[in-house]
């Protein structure tokens, strides 16, 4: 039996003809690569606009009715160039005339940006002869605006049947109302793993432009080291601290299904990539800790009452006074008498007095002080869960560098240890962490 995959490749390996060739090399090179989901074209360097902003601005534009004919000659231009540069036998006259119209009658900003991976589907799939099937027909969204897994993945399903090989764009899919809807920004990479978890096939490879994820970000490690293999549960610990390369919830219908997604670089295509997956295999685990993301620009409210720890609903009280200023919390470290509640800065920068205020009400304590400069960092690895002394070797790495560390938090699944240092450390505490843990295990 062959192996089937889905394959999804990003903006920036569709950029322009020279990227579709390595695009279409890739996969036909592979009999497995029978399911296909392009971005709509991206950055070719920088300073270069992707297409999806060039849509969303001239539809806005058109909105105001000002679009000019330079505005929407600028993006057929993107697409006619790659056409004649590859000599694809196709014409997308006729589209561009039909999304123009479009465009001047109010179709709606998520109508606008997905002609971006729509025109660019039509493209692909002319130039590697597979099927077009539209993203409108098999991506179905409730009236809660949430992907309807059942009558997607049946059309899914159904098309596969029909159609041995397809290009089916990313990115968006039919509203309840029958009005094209997308997702957001990135969310191909969403669209890539639903037709995976559909269609239940061996891997999903996410195509892009980095060979997988880097053990910490490169701006600030250099030349990190790159993650073999790296689990579900610690993907969504490192990006939530800031590491990017995946849509986050691009992760769910593989999840549930068992499909790993493989990262791979378009322009290095031998590179073996990060495999994600539910378990990794045990020689795959030989380092201690998988990755380091972290962020900068938190605060520290913190909040002090005598025997705080026998006074009854503390925290609830605390807590819904912060949900009534509609401020989300990262972490609640505590001590006997205190409680500290960590928050994004931008969360309290225009209300941090009327939250003050409310608890002082809502809990009377001794003291309230709120302390602004702090950098979060996550250092995350199921290898931890195994292996004593991480945290210690954490700590003295972080102390051998004379920073002062003013916050600690170890998730209790064991998986990561979350370091609160000042913004100004965040780099270097970083690179002491890094450089703990890298040297061990080359
Ligand atoms: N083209 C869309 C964006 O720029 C979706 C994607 O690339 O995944 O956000």
């Amino acid at each position: 039996m062959v192996t089937i995959k889905v394959v999804k490749f990003g903006g920036s390996s569709l950029a322009d003809a020279v990227q579709f060739r390595k695009v279409s090399e890739i996969i036909l090179s592979e009999d497995s690569r029978r399911y296909v989901v392009p971005s709509a074209p991206g950055k070719r360097f920088s300073g270069d606009t992707k297409v999806t902003d060039m849509l969303y601005s001239c539809y806005a534009l058109a909105e105001n009715g000002e679009m000019t004919d330079e505005a929407f000659d600028a993006i057929r231009e993107r697409y006619d160039s790659i056409i004649s540069e590859l000599g694809v036998n196709i014409s997308l006259n006729n589209e561009y005339e039909e999304i123009k119209k479009q465009f001047l009658s109010g179709c709606g900003k998520d109508y606008a940006a997905s002609r971006g991976e729509y025109l660019n589907g039509k493209i692909l799939a002319a130039y590697i002869g597979y099927d077009f099937v539209d993203a409108a027909e098999v991506i179905f969204f409730d009236t809660d605006g949430k992907l309807d897994e059942e009558k997607s993945f049946n059309a899914i399903r159904k098309a596969a049947k029909k159609h041995e090989r397809m290009v089916i764009p990313g990115f968006y899919g039919s509203n309840f109302d029958g009005k094209v809807k997308t997702f957001s920004r990135g969310g191909s990479d969403i669209t890539g793993s639903i037709i995976a978890g559909a269609l239940d096939v061996a891997v999903y490879e996410n195509w892009t432009d980095v060979s997988g994820f880097l053990m910490a970000d490169p701006r600030i490690i250099d030349n990190p080291r790159s993650i073999d293999y790296i689990t579900y549960h610690e993907l969504r610990e490192l990006s939530y601290m800031g590491a990017t390369v995946l849509h986050e919830d691009a992760i769910f219908p593989v999840r549930r299904a068992g499909i790993p997604i493989n990262i791979k670089n378009t322009n290095a295509p031998q590179d073996a990539g990060t495999m994600i997956v539910a378990e990794a295999p045990a020689r795959a685990s030989k380092r201690v800790i998988t990755g380091i993301a972290g962020k900068k620009e938190f605060a520290v409210i913190t909040i002090e009452k005598d025997m705080m720890n026998q006074e009854l609903g503390f925290g609830r009280r605390v807590l819904e006074v912060l949900e009534k200023h509609g401020v989300s919390f990262e972490h609640l470290p505590s001590g006997i008498d205190t409680m500290s509640v960590v928050v994004a800065e931008s969360m309290i920068k225009n209300n941090i007095n009327d939250i003050i205020n409310d608890l002082g009400k809502a809990v009377n304590p001794d003291n309230i002080h709120v302390e602004t400069g702090m950098a979060l960092i996550a250092v995350v690895g199921r290898g931890m869960i195994a292996t004593r002394g991480t945290a210690s070797r954490i700590f003295s790495a972080i102390g051998k560098e004379g920073i002062n560390i003013r916050m600690i938090d170890q998730g209790s699944s064991e998986l990561n240890i979350i370091i609160g240092v000042q913004n100004i450390d965040f780099a270097k505490t970083m690179r002491a962490i890094y450089g703990e843990f890298v040297k061990e295990a080359e």
